[in-house]
């Protein structure tokens, strides 16, 4: 089945500048910006600007160029927060909830970057 883009999310709409957003950084092909409702002290948003609504949908029809500049744009966003391990930060999680069992609410691709407290272990058995 073919994936089915919904050009009204509310990222598509931060992207062509319809609604406003708190912006780290931006490159040819990705966007990070704050999430509006932080769960983290550092809780930012990185998103692909073309039209993919979730990883899957990335990983199989982005280009390479799109991908390259999504990875980095990922590893300048957790250098730029100061949450490496490597470098003395305290390390961070990086989610990307895709379909309705993960809770997906934005069917945009994007990847949360969470940091700066201790964020627990990733699942409690159902
Ligand atoms: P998910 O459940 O993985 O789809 O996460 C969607 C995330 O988008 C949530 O953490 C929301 O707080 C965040 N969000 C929704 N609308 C906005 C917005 N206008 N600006 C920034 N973040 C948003």
């Amino acid at each position: 089945m073919a994936y089915d883009y919904d050009p009204e999310n509310v990222f598509a709409k931060i992207l062509r500048g319809e609604i406003p957003n708190d912006t780290v950084l931006e490159t040819e092909h990705s966007l990070a910006f704050r999430d509006i409702a932080p769960q983290t002290p550092t809780h930012v948003l990185v998103i692909p600007k073309g039209p993919y609504v979730s990883y899957d949908h990335f990983a199989l029809e982005a280009t390479e160029a799109e991908i390259v500049d999504f990875t980095r744009t990922i590893g300048a966003i957790c250098k730029m927060m100061g949450v490496q391990p490597s470098e003395g930060g305290g390390g961070f999680r990086m989610i990307s909830n895709a379909g309705e069992d993960a809770i997906q609410e934005v069917p945009h691709l994007h990847f949360h970057i969470l940091a700066g407290r201790p964020l627990g272990r990733i699942l409690t058995p159902a």
